[in-house]
């Protein structure tokens, strides 16, 4: 479970959101744009710090202003899928994907490198550089890289925005075999209904740095 109930003042924007969230496959964080969205997935993965609240997951507090505590990013072990691949431009693909591994982990992971980059598509590719890909090949080796480092959830910010419909519809799929494939909770940040009703099974709608709703996505059709 992930558990957030933080306020933070970006700008004019008075930030003050709570939620729990149970279940372990996608959950949408929808809203227009400029209602906290990205802030609220950035301060879960201590991109930036809440002004005051709590933010944990499962039983690890990751950050609690009442108890001092605020765990580096890089301790929260959080895939972060963002808008552009951010892939290392002087790594081929093979070491980008190596970049995250953890030694010790590998023995705990039910899906190997192996699998990962057949179940991408992406195996043919590990000797390029990321500068000879497409925008849809580097957001699947962006994803590769997010799960061969084990996280305990992603986080996806409009991770297909960039791409045409084709490529996009392409890669919602992947979100969800990996969603199932993986037991694994997805954030995804989106603004498109369709991608919602697509890879989603719940939907927190974020309004004015406020969640006006969380629930089921079959059941909030009709208010999306
Ligand atoms: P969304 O992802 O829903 O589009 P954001 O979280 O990016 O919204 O931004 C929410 C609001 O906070 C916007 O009005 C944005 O301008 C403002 N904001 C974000 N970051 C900062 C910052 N560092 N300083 C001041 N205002 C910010």
């Amino acid at each position: 479970m992930i558990s957030v109930d933080i306020n933070k003042k970006l700008g004019n924007l008075d930030l003050s959101a709570k939620f729990d969230i149970y279940n372990n496959g996608v959950t949408a964080f929808y809203g227009p744009s400029g209602a906290g969205k990205t802030s609220i997935i950035n301060m879960i993965a201590g991109l930036i710090d809440p002004d005051n609240g709590l933010i944990s997951f499962n039983n690890i507090i990751f950050f609690s202003s009442d108890n001092k505590i605020n765990i580096p990013t890089s301790k929260r072990n959080i895939g972060y899928i963002f808008q552009d691949s951010r892939l290392f431009p002087h790594l081929s693909i093979k070491s980008n994907l190596l970049y995250g591994v953890k030694k010790d982990c590998n023995k705990n992971l039910s899906y190997g490198f192996d699998d990962i980059t057949s179940l991408l598509g992406i195996t043919h590719l590990l000797d390029r550089m990321p500068s000879k890909l497409s925008g849809g090949e580097k957001q699947r080796v962006a994803i590769g890289r997010a799960l061969l480092s084990k996280p305990n959830f992603l986080l996806m910010d409009e991770p297909f925005s960039s791409l045409d419909n084709n490529r996009k519809e392409e890669l919602l799929n992947y979100i969800t075999i990996i969603s199932n494939d993986f037991n694994l909770p997805i954030f995804y940040v989106t603004h498109s209904i369709e991608e919602i009703i697509k890879v989603s099974s719940n939907v927190l709608i974020i309004e004015n740095g406020k969640v006006v709703k969380y629930g089921n996505t079959s059941d909030m059709k009709n208010e999306i």
